[in-house]
Protein backbone atom coordinates (compact mmCIF):
# COMPACT_ATOMS: atom_id res chain seq x y z
CA UNK A 1 0.00 0.00 0.00
CA UNK A 2 0.67 3.86 -0.02
CA UNK A 3 0.76 6.19 2.49
CA UNK A 4 0.70 10.19 2.07
CA UNK A 5 -0.06 12.81 4.76
CA UNK A 6 0.45 16.67 4.87
CA UNK A 7 0.37 19.57 7.51
CA UNK A 8 0.73 23.58 6.67
CA UNK A 9 -0.73 23.62 3.27
CA UNK A 10 -4.14 25.19 2.59
CA UNK A 11 -6.62 22.49 0.73
CA UNK A 12 -3.66 19.69 2.26
CA UNK A 13 -6.41 16.96 0.49
CA UNK A 14 -5.13 17.84 -2.85
CA UNK A 15 -1.97 17.71 -2.38
CA UNK A 16 -2.44 14.15 -0.47
CA UNK A 17 -4.18 13.30 -3.48
CA UNK A 18 -1.36 13.98 -5.97
CA UNK A 19 1.40 12.37 -3.62
CA UNK A 20 -1.52 9.20 -3.78
CA UNK A 21 -1.41 9.49 -7.76
CA UNK A 22 2.11 8.78 -7.35
CA UNK A 23 2.07 6.13 -5.06
CA UNK A 24 -0.25 4.41 -7.13
CA UNK A 25 2.12 1.54 -7.90
CA UNK A 26 1.63 0.06 -4.49
CA UNK A 27 -1.95 -0.22 -4.60
CA UNK A 28 -4.81 0.45 -7.11
CA UNK A 29 -7.65 -1.36 -5.42
CA UNK A 30 -9.30 2.08 -3.77
CA UNK A 31 -7.84 4.75 -2.09
CA UNK A 32 -9.51 7.04 0.90
CA UNK A 33 -8.84 10.86 2.17
CA UNK A 34 -9.24 12.53 5.59
CA UNK A 35 -9.25 16.06 6.02
CA UNK A 36 -9.54 18.47 8.98
CA UNK A 37 -10.59 21.65 8.84
CA UNK A 38 -11.13 24.09 12.71
CA UNK A 39 -14.85 24.89 11.53
CA UNK A 40 -15.57 21.53 9.31
CA UNK A 41 -13.77 19.08 11.66
CA UNK A 42 -12.49 15.84 10.25
CA UNK A 43 -14.23 14.60 7.00
CA UNK A 44 -13.18 11.41 4.88
CA UNK A 45 -13.80 9.98 1.22
CA UNK A 46 -13.20 6.20 0.37
CA UNK A 47 -13.09 5.06 -3.67
CA UNK A 48 -12.39 1.80 -5.36
CA UNK A 49 -10.58 2.52 -8.63
CA UNK A 50 -7.32 4.72 -9.64
CA UNK A 51 -6.83 8.16 -7.65
CA UNK A 52 -6.84 9.81 -10.89
CA UNK A 53 -10.62 8.97 -11.10
CA UNK A 54 -11.76 9.32 -8.02
CA UNK A 55 -10.24 12.14 -6.05
CA UNK A 56 -10.01 14.34 -9.34
CA UNK A 57 -13.23 16.09 -9.23
CA UNK A 58 -14.11 18.89 -6.78
CA UNK A 59 -17.35 17.65 -6.44
CA UNK A 60 -14.86 15.33 -3.81
CA UNK A 61 -12.09 17.45 -3.44
CA UNK A 62 -14.49 20.03 -1.42
CA UNK A 63 -15.50 17.53 1.00
CA UNK A 64 -12.02 17.73 2.30
CA UNK A 65 -11.30 21.15 3.13
CA UNK A 66 -8.29 22.17 5.20
CA UNK A 67 -4.68 21.81 5.79
CA UNK A 68 -4.05 18.72 7.33
CA UNK A 69 -5.13 15.50 5.31
CA UNK A 70 -3.30 11.94 4.79
CA UNK A 71 -4.30 8.99 2.64
CA UNK A 72 -4.01 5.72 1.59
CA UNK A 73 -3.81 3.55 -1.48
CA UNK A 74 -4.96 0.43 -0.84
CA UNK A 75 -3.29 -3.49 -2.47
CA UNK A 76 -5.51 -6.26 -0.36
CA UNK A 77 -2.93 -8.66 1.45
CA UNK A 78 -3.21 -11.38 3.87
CA UNK A 79 -6.64 -11.21 6.26
CA UNK A 80 -8.81 -9.49 3.34
CA UNK A 81 -9.32 -12.59 0.47
CA UNK A 82 -11.47 -11.79 -1.81
CA UNK A 83 -12.99 -8.75 -2.53
CA UNK A 84 -12.65 -5.78 -0.73
CA UNK A 85 -15.63 -3.78 0.78
CA UNK A 86 -15.84 -0.02 0.94
CA UNK A 87 -15.92 -0.50 4.58
CA UNK A 88 -11.85 -1.99 4.64
CA UNK A 89 -10.54 1.04 2.78
CA UNK A 90 -8.20 2.96 4.82
CA UNK A 91 -7.33 5.82 6.53
CA UNK A 92 -9.66 4.93 9.90
CA UNK A 93 -11.06 7.26 12.04
CA UNK A 94 -11.73 7.20 16.27
CA UNK A 95 -12.88 9.14 18.17
CA UNK A 96 -11.71 9.74 21.39
CA UNK A 97 -12.15 11.59 24.77
CA UNK A 98 -9.29 14.40 23.90
CA UNK A 99 -10.46 14.42 20.19
CA UNK A 100 -10.17 12.17 16.77
CA UNK A 101 -7.77 10.47 14.88
CA UNK A 102 -7.30 9.44 11.45
CA UNK A 103 -4.79 6.68 10.83
CA UNK A 104 -3.44 4.26 7.93
CA UNK A 105 -0.58 2.14 7.43
CA UNK A 106 1.41 0.33 4.71
CA UNK A 107 2.47 -3.21 5.85
CA UNK A 108 0.84 -6.42 7.63
CA UNK A 109 0.26 -6.73 11.70
CA UNK A 110 1.11 -10.39 12.27
CA UNK A 111 -0.58 -10.77 15.45
CA UNK A 112 -4.10 -9.09 14.45
CA UNK A 113 -6.39 -11.63 14.73
CA UNK A 114 -5.24 -12.71 18.35
CA UNK A 115 -5.53 -9.02 18.68
CA UNK A 116 -8.78 -8.62 17.81
CA UNK A 117 -9.86 -11.49 19.54
CA UNK A 118 -8.56 -10.34 22.48
CA UNK A 119 -10.25 -6.66 21.84
CA UNK A 120 -13.97 -8.01 20.98
CA UNK A 121 -13.49 -10.14 23.96
CA UNK A 122 -13.65 -6.80 25.86
CA UNK A 123 -15.91 -5.06 24.39
CA UNK A 124 -14.37 -3.35 20.89
CA UNK A 125 -16.79 -3.41 18.31
CA UNK A 126 -15.16 -3.61 15.09
CA UNK A 127 -16.35 -2.35 11.95
CA UNK A 128 -13.70 -3.47 9.26
CA UNK A 129 -11.84 -6.58 8.95
CA UNK A 130 -8.49 -4.12 8.06
CA UNK A 131 -5.82 -4.32 11.07
CA UNK A 132 -5.44 -0.58 11.18
CA UNK A 133 -8.77 -0.51 13.05
CA UNK A 134 -6.69 -2.11 15.79
CA UNK A 135 -4.55 0.21 16.67
CA UNK A 136 -7.65 2.47 16.75
CA UNK A 137 -9.53 0.43 19.37
CA UNK A 138 -5.92 -0.60 21.58
CA UNK A 139 -5.45 3.39 21.28
CA UNK A 140 -9.24 3.58 22.67
CA UNK A 141 -8.20 1.79 25.68
CA UNK A 142 -4.76 3.33 26.25
CA UNK A 143 -5.17 5.44 30.04
CA UNK A 144 -2.38 7.96 28.38
CA UNK A 145 -3.35 11.83 28.21
CA UNK A 146 -3.01 12.52 24.71
CA UNK A 147 -2.97 10.67 21.27
CA UNK A 148 0.67 10.46 20.27
CA UNK A 149 0.97 8.55 23.91
CA UNK A 150 -1.75 6.17 23.09
CA UNK A 151 -0.43 5.20 20.09
CA UNK A 152 2.53 4.34 21.16
CA UNK A 153 1.21 2.11 23.75
CA UNK A 154 -1.03 0.74 21.10
CA UNK A 155 2.11 0.41 18.49
CA UNK A 156 3.96 -1.61 21.15
CA UNK A 157 0.81 -4.33 21.31
CA UNK A 158 1.47 -4.51 17.46
CA UNK A 159 3.58 -7.19 16.31
CA UNK A 160 4.59 -6.97 12.20
CA UNK A 161 5.82 -5.08 9.81
CA UNK A 162 4.09 -1.44 9.30
CA UNK A 163 4.63 2.40 8.36
CA UNK A 164 1.64 4.57 9.83
CA UNK A 165 0.44 8.35 9.10
CA UNK A 166 -1.85 9.18 10.95
CA UNK A 167 -2.99 12.85 12.48
CA UNK A 168 -5.09 14.42 14.80
CA UNK A 169 -6.97 17.69 14.71
CA UNK A 170 -3.52 19.83 14.75
CA UNK A 171 -0.62 16.73 14.29
CA UNK A 172 0.64 14.54 11.75
CA UNK A 173 2.35 11.81 12.97
CA UNK A 174 4.42 9.02 11.03
CA UNK A 175 5.95 5.62 12.92
CA UNK A 176 8.26 2.98 11.02
CA UNK A 177 7.97 -0.67 13.01
CA UNK A 178 11.11 -1.37 15.22
CA UNK A 179 12.96 -3.50 12.36
CA UNK A 180 11.90 -0.37 9.54
CA UNK A 181 10.70 -3.23 7.38
CA UNK A 182 8.72 -0.56 4.75
CA UNK A 183 9.44 2.46 3.75
CA UNK A 184 8.42 5.92 5.30
CA UNK A 185 10.19 9.69 4.63
CA UNK A 186 9.77 13.32 5.84
CA UNK A 187 9.51 16.31 3.21
CA UNK A 188 9.11 19.59 3.39
CA UNK A 189 7.05 21.89 1.79
CA UNK A 190 7.29 25.91 2.09
CA UNK A 191 4.77 25.94 4.47
CA UNK A 192 4.33 22.80 5.66
CA UNK A 193 5.56 19.09 5.80
CA UNK A 194 4.85 15.76 4.33
CA UNK A 195 5.29 12.27 5.27
CA UNK A 196 4.65 9.49 2.33
CA UNK A 197 6.35 5.97 1.77
CA UNK A 198 8.45 6.71 -1.19
CA UNK A 199 10.00 10.51 -2.52
CA UNK A 200 8.45 9.98 -6.00
CA UNK A 201 5.20 11.69 -4.39
CA UNK A 202 7.13 14.44 -2.78
CA UNK A 203 8.69 15.37 -6.09
CA UNK A 204 4.92 15.90 -7.92
CA UNK A 205 3.91 17.90 -4.98
CA UNK A 206 7.29 19.91 -5.22
CA UNK A 207 8.10 19.35 -1.98
CA UNK A 208 11.84 18.91 -0.40
CA UNK A 209 13.39 15.38 0.71
CA UNK A 210 14.32 16.21 4.31
CA UNK A 211 15.24 12.11 5.32
CA UNK A 212 13.88 8.97 5.50
CA UNK A 213 12.09 8.07 8.70
CA UNK A 214 14.27 5.50 10.96
CA UNK A 215 13.38 2.12 11.72
CA UNK A 216 11.28 2.66 15.26
CA UNK A 217 11.18 5.70 15.09
CA UNK A 218 8.02 7.99 15.54
CA UNK A 219 7.21 11.45 14.37
CA UNK A 220 5.13 14.08 15.52
CA UNK A 221 4.94 17.10 13.59
CA UNK A 222 2.92 19.86 14.37
CA UNK A 223 3.19 24.08 12.92
CA UNK A 224 5.98 23.79 15.31
CA UNK A 225 7.93 21.74 13.25
CA UNK A 226 9.09 17.53 14.37
CA UNK A 227 9.60 16.04 17.44
CA UNK A 228 11.29 12.97 17.27
CA UNK A 229 10.88 9.61 19.37
CA UNK A 230 11.92 6.12 19.57
CA UNK A 231 9.05 4.08 21.48
CA UNK A 232 10.24 0.49 20.78
CA UNK A 233 12.91 -1.42 22.09
CA UNK A 234 15.81 -0.73 19.48
CA UNK A 235 16.75 -3.11 17.27
CA UNK A 236 18.74 -3.85 13.79
CA UNK A 237 16.92 -2.31 11.29
CA UNK A 238 15.76 -5.21 8.44
CA UNK A 239 14.39 -3.28 5.27
CA UNK A 240 12.32 -4.94 2.60
CA UNK A 241 15.06 -6.20 0.27
CA UNK A 242 12.06 -6.41 -2.26
CA UNK A 243 11.52 -3.10 -2.55
CA UNK A 244 14.67 -2.44 -3.98
CA UNK A 245 13.80 -4.94 -6.68
CA UNK A 246 9.42 -4.61 -7.62
CA UNK A 247 7.71 -2.71 -4.96
CA UNK A 248 9.23 1.29 -5.13
CA UNK A 249 9.05 3.40 -8.19
CA UNK A 250 12.43 3.40 -9.87
CA UNK A 251 12.48 7.17 -9.25
CA UNK A 252 12.21 7.17 -5.97
CA UNK A 253 15.60 6.98 -3.34
CA UNK A 254 16.30 4.89 -0.58
CA UNK A 255 18.42 3.79 1.63
CA UNK A 256 20.34 6.90 -0.33
CA UNK A 257 20.30 5.25 -3.27
CA UNK A 258 18.40 5.77 -6.30
CA UNK A 259 15.91 3.08 -7.10
CA UNK A 260 16.98 2.91 -10.52
CA UNK A 261 20.63 2.74 -10.13
CA UNK A 262 19.87 -0.11 -7.90
CA UNK A 263 18.07 -2.25 -10.29
CA UNK A 264 20.39 -1.58 -13.09
CA UNK A 265 23.18 -3.15 -10.88
CA UNK A 266 20.98 -6.41 -9.92
CA UNK A 267 21.45 -6.49 -13.58
CA UNK A 268 24.79 -5.94 -14.00
CA UNK A 269 25.59 -8.60 -11.10
CA UNK A 270 22.88 -11.21 -12.92
CA UNK A 271 25.06 -10.43 -16.16
CA UNK A 272 28.13 -11.81 -14.17
CA UNK A 273 26.69 -14.34 -12.80
CA UNK A 274 24.42 -15.62 -14.91
CA UNK A 275 25.82 -14.94 -18.67
CA UNK A 276 24.69 -16.69 -21.89
CA UNK A 277 25.28 -16.08 -25.57
CA UNK A 278 22.41 -14.14 -27.30
CA UNK A 279 21.42 -11.36 -29.54
CA UNK A 280 19.03 -9.44 -27.31
CA UNK A 281 18.56 -8.38 -23.86
CA UNK A 282 14.74 -7.39 -23.76
CA UNK A 283 12.63 -6.56 -20.38
CA UNK A 284 9.58 -7.70 -19.13
CA UNK A 285 7.81 -4.02 -19.05
CA UNK A 286 7.69 -2.33 -16.81
CA UNK A 287 9.17 -4.10 -13.51
CA UNK A 288 12.16 -5.95 -15.34
CA UNK A 289 13.07 -2.95 -17.94
CA UNK A 290 16.45 -1.44 -15.55
CA UNK A 291 17.89 -5.19 -14.71
CA UNK A 292 17.67 -5.67 -18.12
CA UNK A 293 19.67 -2.57 -19.00
CA UNK A 294 22.35 -3.40 -16.64
CA UNK A 295 22.18 -7.12 -17.81
CA UNK A 296 22.81 -5.61 -21.60
CA UNK A 297 25.32 -3.17 -20.16
CA UNK A 298 27.51 -5.71 -18.45
CA UNK A 299 27.19 -8.16 -21.36
CA UNK A 300 27.41 -5.84 -24.15
CA UNK A 301 24.53 -7.86 -25.81
CA UNK A 302 21.88 -5.45 -27.31
CA UNK A 303 19.12 -3.96 -25.11
CA UNK A 304 15.24 -4.25 -27.71
CA UNK A 305 12.30 -3.50 -26.83
CA UNK A 306 10.93 -7.09 -27.41
CA UNK A 307 7.29 -6.70 -25.44
CA UNK A 308 5.28 -4.18 -25.92
CA UNK A 309 3.72 -2.86 -22.96
CA UNK A 310 0.04 -1.14 -23.35
CA UNK A 311 0.31 1.34 -20.41
CA UNK A 312 -3.48 1.71 -19.92
CA UNK A 313 -3.53 -1.44 -17.57
CA UNK A 314 -1.97 -1.61 -14.41
CA UNK A 315 -0.07 -4.55 -12.67
CA UNK A 316 -1.00 -7.62 -13.06
CA UNK A 317 -0.28 -9.43 -9.87
CA UNK A 318 -1.94 -6.48 -7.94
CA UNK A 319 -5.26 -7.66 -9.85
CA UNK A 320 -6.63 -9.80 -6.95
CA UNK A 321 -8.28 -12.74 -8.47
CA UNK A 322 -6.37 -15.62 -10.41
CA UNK A 323 -8.63 -15.15 -13.25
CA UNK A 324 -8.27 -11.55 -13.72
CA UNK A 325 -4.36 -12.38 -13.06
CA UNK A 326 -4.22 -14.78 -15.81
CA UNK A 327 -6.00 -12.42 -18.90
CA UNK A 328 -3.83 -9.76 -17.55
CA UNK A 329 -1.02 -10.82 -19.01
CA UNK A 330 -1.99 -10.68 -22.81
CA UNK A 331 -3.91 -7.39 -21.95
CA UNK A 332 -0.83 -5.72 -20.86
CA UNK A 333 2.07 -7.07 -22.98
CA UNK A 334 2.61 -8.07 -26.40
CA UNK A 335 5.92 -9.37 -28.43
CA UNK A 336 7.05 -7.16 -30.49
CA UNK A 337 7.10 -9.32 -33.44
CA UNK A 338 9.73 -7.44 -36.71
CA UNK A 339 12.29 -7.84 -33.60
CA UNK A 340 12.48 -11.32 -32.16
CA UNK A 341 11.88 -13.37 -35.33
CA UNK A 342 14.31 -16.13 -35.13
CA UNK A 343 16.75 -14.24 -32.31
CA UNK A 344 18.15 -15.95 -29.26
CA UNK A 345 16.45 -13.55 -26.70
CA UNK A 346 17.24 -13.19 -23.12
CA UNK A 347 14.13 -11.71 -20.94
CA UNK A 348 14.77 -10.35 -17.52
CA UNK A 349 12.06 -9.93 -15.22
CA UNK A 350 12.16 -8.76 -11.50
CA UNK A 351 10.95 -11.83 -10.10
CA UNK A 352 8.71 -14.97 -10.52
CA UNK A 353 6.11 -15.92 -7.92
CA UNK A 354 3.65 -18.80 -9.54
CA UNK A 355 5.36 -18.03 -12.97
CA UNK A 356 1.74 -17.05 -14.90
CA UNK A 357 3.57 -14.20 -16.17
CA UNK A 358 6.81 -15.91 -17.26
CA UNK A 359 4.87 -18.87 -18.94
CA UNK A 360 2.96 -16.40 -21.10
CA UNK A 361 5.43 -14.43 -21.80
CA UNK A 362 7.58 -17.21 -22.96
CA UNK A 363 4.76 -18.48 -25.53
CA UNK A 364 4.24 -15.55 -26.76
CA UNK A 365 7.81 -15.16 -27.83
CA UNK A 366 8.16 -18.15 -29.03
CA UNK A 367 5.05 -17.66 -31.11
CA UNK A 368 6.62 -14.72 -32.68
CA UNK A 369 9.69 -17.11 -33.83
CA UNK A 370 12.57 -16.78 -31.01
CA UNK A 371 15.16 -18.91 -31.97
CA UNK A 372 15.92 -19.38 -28.38
CA UNK A 373 14.29 -18.13 -25.09
CA UNK A 374 16.49 -17.66 -21.78
CA UNK A 375 15.29 -16.19 -18.53
CA UNK A 376 17.03 -13.97 -16.09
CA UNK A 377 15.37 -13.01 -12.99
CA UNK A 378 16.31 -10.25 -10.72
CA UNK A 379 15.61 -11.95 -7.46
CA UNK A 380 16.24 -15.16 -5.79
CA UNK A 381 13.30 -17.68 -6.25
CA UNK A 382 10.54 -16.82 -4.63
CA UNK A 383 10.04 -19.53 -1.84
CA UNK A 384 8.19 -18.16 0.83
CA UNK A 385 5.17 -16.16 1.41
CA UNK A 386 5.74 -12.60 2.36
CA UNK A 387 3.63 -11.90 5.56
CA UNK A 388 4.68 -8.32 5.84
CA UNK A 389 2.43 -6.30 3.32
CA UNK A 390 3.31 -7.77 0.16
CA UNK A 391 0.67 -9.85 -1.50
CA UNK A 392 2.78 -13.03 -2.23
CA UNK A 393 0.24 -16.09 -2.65
CA UNK A 394 0.11 -19.28 -0.52
CA UNK A 395 3.54 -21.33 0.24
CA UNK A 396 1.74 -24.19 -2.25
CA UNK A 397 1.27 -21.65 -5.37
CA UNK A 398 5.03 -20.18 -5.41
CA UNK A 399 6.78 -22.07 -8.21
CA UNK A 400 10.11 -21.89 -5.94
CA UNK A 401 8.70 -23.33 -3.20
CA UNK A 402 7.76 -26.80 -4.70
CA UNK A 403 9.99 -27.00 -7.06
CA UNK A 404 14.19 -26.86 -8.37
CA UNK A 405 15.29 -24.53 -10.49
CA UNK A 406 15.64 -27.29 -13.30
CA UNK A 407 12.18 -28.32 -12.59
CA UNK A 408 10.95 -24.43 -12.96
CA UNK A 409 13.18 -23.91 -16.75
CA UNK A 410 11.24 -27.02 -17.48
CA UNK A 411 7.83 -26.34 -16.51
CA UNK A 412 8.64 -22.70 -18.10
CA UNK A 413 9.26 -24.27 -21.43
CA UNK A 414 12.28 -22.19 -21.93
CA UNK A 415 15.99 -22.79 -22.82
CA UNK A 416 17.42 -21.84 -19.65
CA UNK A 417 16.48 -20.22 -16.43
CA UNK A 418 18.71 -18.46 -13.61
CA UNK A 419 18.07 -16.34 -10.98
CA UNK A 420 20.64 -13.78 -9.20
CA UNK A 421 21.95 -15.54 -6.26
CA UNK A 422 21.02 -13.89 -2.55
CA UNK A 423 24.38 -12.69 -1.98
CA UNK A 424 24.52 -11.25 -5.58
CA UNK A 425 21.05 -9.29 -4.68
CA UNK A 426 22.93 -7.76 -1.47
CA UNK A 427 26.08 -6.91 -3.28
CA UNK A 428 23.65 -5.01 -6.07
CA UNK A 429 21.60 -2.88 -3.46
CA UNK A 430 25.08 -1.75 -1.87
CA UNK A 431 26.24 -4.46 0.99
CA UNK A 432 29.76 -5.00 -0.58
CA UNK A 433 30.43 -8.20 1.75
CA UNK A 434 26.96 -9.53 0.84
CA UNK A 435 24.62 -11.24 3.20
CA UNK A 436 25.52 -11.16 6.85
CA UNK A 437 24.13 -14.74 7.43
CA UNK A 438 24.45 -14.29 10.87
CA UNK A 439 22.18 -10.85 11.23
CA UNK A 440 21.11 -9.81 7.68
CA UNK A 441 20.82 -6.49 7.02
CA UNK A 442 17.64 -6.69 5.12
CA UNK A 443 14.29 -8.43 5.32
CA UNK A 444 14.75 -11.47 3.09
CA UNK A 445 12.00 -13.91 3.77
CA UNK A 446 10.29 -14.02 0.65
CA UNK A 447 13.63 -15.82 -0.64
CA UNK A 448 15.38 -17.26 2.60
CA UNK A 449 12.29 -18.17 5.00
CA UNK A 450 14.35 -16.84 7.57
CA UNK A 451 11.20 -14.50 9.18
CA UNK A 452 12.29 -11.43 11.18
CA UNK A 453 9.20 -11.19 12.87
CA UNK A 454 7.59 -14.39 13.51
CA UNK A 455 4.25 -14.69 11.73
CA UNK A 456 1.86 -15.40 14.52
CA UNK A 457 -1.46 -15.64 13.36
CA UNK A 458 -0.24 -17.49 10.27
CA UNK A 459 1.79 -19.99 12.44
CA UNK A 460 -1.60 -20.57 14.42
CA UNK A 461 -3.26 -20.82 11.26
CA UNK A 462 -0.80 -24.06 10.20
CA UNK A 463 1.72 -22.35 8.54
CA UNK A 464 5.17 -24.24 8.97
CA UNK A 465 8.37 -21.86 9.14
P1 LIG B 1 3.95 -14.54 -11.53
O1 LIG B 1 3.30 -14.35 -12.84
O2 LIG B 1 5.21 -15.34 -11.59
O3 LIG B 1 2.99 -15.06 -10.51
O4 LIG B 1 4.29 -13.09 -10.96
C1 LIG B 1 5.49 -12.46 -11.26
C2 LIG B 1 5.23 -11.13 -11.85
O5 LIG B 1 4.40 -10.38 -10.98
C3 LIG B 1 6.50 -10.33 -12.04
O6 LIG B 1 6.51 -9.89 -13.37
C4 LIG B 1 6.36 -9.13 -11.10
O7 LIG B 1 6.76 -7.98 -11.80
C5 LIG B 1 4.94 -9.08 -10.76
N1 LIG B 1 4.61 -8.71 -9.38
C6 LIG B 1 3.67 -7.80 -9.06
N2 LIG B 1 3.48 -7.68 -7.76
C7 LIG B 1 4.30 -8.55 -7.18
C8 LIG B 1 4.54 -8.86 -5.83
O8 LIG B 1 3.95 -8.34 -4.91
N3 LIG B 1 5.45 -9.81 -5.60
C9 LIG B 1 6.13 -10.40 -6.63
N4 LIG B 1 7.08 -11.28 -6.30
N5 LIG B 1 5.94 -10.11 -7.91
C10 LIG B 1 5.03 -9.20 -8.20
FE1 LIG C 1 9.90 -7.70 1.56
FE2 LIG C 1 10.06 -10.31 1.03
FE3 LIG C 1 10.42 -9.39 3.53
FE4 LIG C 1 8.02 -9.35 2.39
S1 LIG C 1 9.22 -11.17 2.93
S2 LIG C 1 8.96 -7.71 3.57
S3 LIG C 1 8.54 -8.89 0.26
S4 LIG C 1 11.70 -9.01 1.72
MG1 LIG D 1 6.46 -7.64 -13.94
Amino acid sequence: CGIFGVLGTKDAANFVALGLHALQHRGQEAGGIVAHHPDHGFNSARRFGYVRDTFTSQDVMETLPGSLAIGHVRYSTAGSKGQTAIRDVQPFFGEFAMGGAAIAHNGNITNADALRRELIERGSIFQSSSDSECIIHLMARSLQRNIPERMEDALRRVEGAFSVVAMTRTKLIGVRDALGVRPLVLGKLDTGYVLSSETCALDIIGAEFVREIEAGEMVVITDQGVDSRFPFRPQKSRFCIFEHVYFSRPDSILGGRSVYETRENIGRELAKEAPVDADLVCPVPDSGTPAAIGYSLESGIPYAMGIIRNQYMGRTFIEPTEQIRNMGVRLKLNVNRALIRDKRVILVDDSVVRGTTSRKIKEMILDAGAAEVHFRIASPPTAWPCFYGVDTPQREKLLAATMSEEEMREHLGVDSLKFISLDGLYRAVGEGNGRDASSPQYCDACFSGEYPVEPADMIEKGFEM
